[in-house]
């Protein structure tokens, strides 16, 4: 089992902060858990980092981190109309929809270049432009630090909410998910109703998309809103977008006509944070070497040198202020260590 010691976090987390960890273990496969379990590892504190595009580090971490490289990509499961296939939990999301894309099974083409790796996108069930890991998640296995066994979950069992499952509430650090089965469709099943796609589509005079097509537009839509954190260091959205009832929505409505709003359910709706944190106007706020992006308010970004608490306490700052101005509370989308 590779490790390092006393090595440095840059190369593992977007925000590009460098900060060091006391020990890095590289996991590649399940017996290797099985083996840190025969060793009585789970019965201290440790971490587990797959992409780190979803982590904001503001310190050094004591804790031994295990780093998720388990490969594989398996079909185990077929028929006329769809497709099982096994992801090993270290294979890169993006990666595994052009796969698909190029297999033409459709249901993560939305979801082209979201970062970060398989066994992370379950913990948040990550979702855009309309699509969402619960719509083609099949099973998933994880590793229970508690017993060393493996143990199957199926989509009930995971519990999957809005950038929400079991595996960020009372799951939370009781297991390290080692592979993902995804149920994809061999029948044409293009959605391009969220706005920007269609759009983009139109634009290009693109009357029947491919999976293909629908795949570009979104790689295409994100590179151009989107900070690169291979140039600039971000988590992607700071913030999940607040959910929140009606009533106060349409309280905000009534001063600020242009705010949308979304249902959620009878009584609630979503709201983007985007559009508060830029009507508080914080959108392209700097302040020495972190700020909020010019061209998306939910992305906090570091320009370089600076520290991870600088943005937690923008972070809290424009959470203080949004309250403050819409009686919204902004809940954190990014894991804080
Ligand atoms: P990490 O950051 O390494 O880990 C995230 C959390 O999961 C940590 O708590 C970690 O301990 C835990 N974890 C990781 N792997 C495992 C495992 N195998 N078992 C148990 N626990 C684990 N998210 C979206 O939902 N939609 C988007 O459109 C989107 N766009 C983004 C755009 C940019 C530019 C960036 C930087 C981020 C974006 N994100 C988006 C956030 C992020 O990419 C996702 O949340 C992604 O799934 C995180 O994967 P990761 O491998 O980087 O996880
Ligand atoms: P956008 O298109 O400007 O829309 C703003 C917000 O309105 C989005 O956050 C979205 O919520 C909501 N929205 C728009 N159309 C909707 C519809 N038809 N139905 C329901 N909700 C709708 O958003 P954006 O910031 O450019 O992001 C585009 C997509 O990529 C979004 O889905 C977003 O979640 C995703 N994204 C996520 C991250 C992350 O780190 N989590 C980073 C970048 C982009 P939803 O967020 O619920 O879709």
């Amino acid at each position: 089992m590779l490790s390092e010691v006393n090595t440095s976090l840059l190369p593992y987390n977007t925000f590009g902060f460098d900060v060091h960890g006391s020990e890095l273990i590289k996991i590649e496969n399940k017996d290797q858990l099985k083996k840190l379990y025969a060793e009585e590892f789970f019965k201290s504190p440790f971490r587990v980092i797959s992409g780190g595009s979803n982590l904001l580090l503001t310190q050094n971490i004591q804790e031994p981190i295990l780093l998720i490289r388990i490969p594989g990509i398996e079909k185990i499961h077929e028929t006329d109309e769809y497709v099982c296939i096994e992801f090993g939990a270290g294979e890169n999301w993006h990666q595994c929809v052009l796969y698909c894309v190029e297999n033409e099974w459709y249901g993560i083409e939305n979801m082209s270049l979201i970062p970060g790796c398989i066994g992370a996108a379950p913990i948040q069930n990550i979702g855009a432009y309309g699509s969402e890991l619960k719509d083609v998640f099949e099973a998933l296995k994880a590793f229970n630090i508690e017993t060393g066994e493996i143990e199957n979950f199926n989509l009930d069992q995971c519990q999957f909410g809005y950038r929400d499952s079991y595996f960020k509430q009372q799951g939370k650090g009781k297991y390290i998910i080692t592979s993902v089965i995804l149920r994809l469709s061999k029948i044409a099943k293009i959605n391009t109703q969220y706005g920007d796609i269609q759009n983009t589509l139109n634009q290009k005079n693109v009357l029947n998309p491919t999976i293909k097509d629908v795949s570009n537009a979104v790689i295409e839509i994100r590179q151009s809103k989107l900070p690169d954190p291979a140039i600039l260091g971000n988590s992607g959205s700071f913030f999940k977008n607040p959910v929140i009832e009606k009533s106060l929505a349409e309280k905000i409505q009534s001063t600020h006509a242009d705010l949308k709003i979304f249902p959620a359910s009878e009584s609630m709706v979503k709201i983007p944070a985007a559009w508060l944190i830029e009507k508080s106007g914080w959108k392209g706020h700097k302040r020495s070497h972190v700020g909020v992006h010019e061209k998306q308010a939910l992305v906090l970004v570091h320009y370089g040198g600076g520290s991870g608490d600088q943005i937690q306490e923008l972070a809290t700052d424009i959470q203080k202020d949004v309250a403050k101005k819409f009686g919204v509370h902004l809940e954190f989308e990014v894991n804080i260590w």
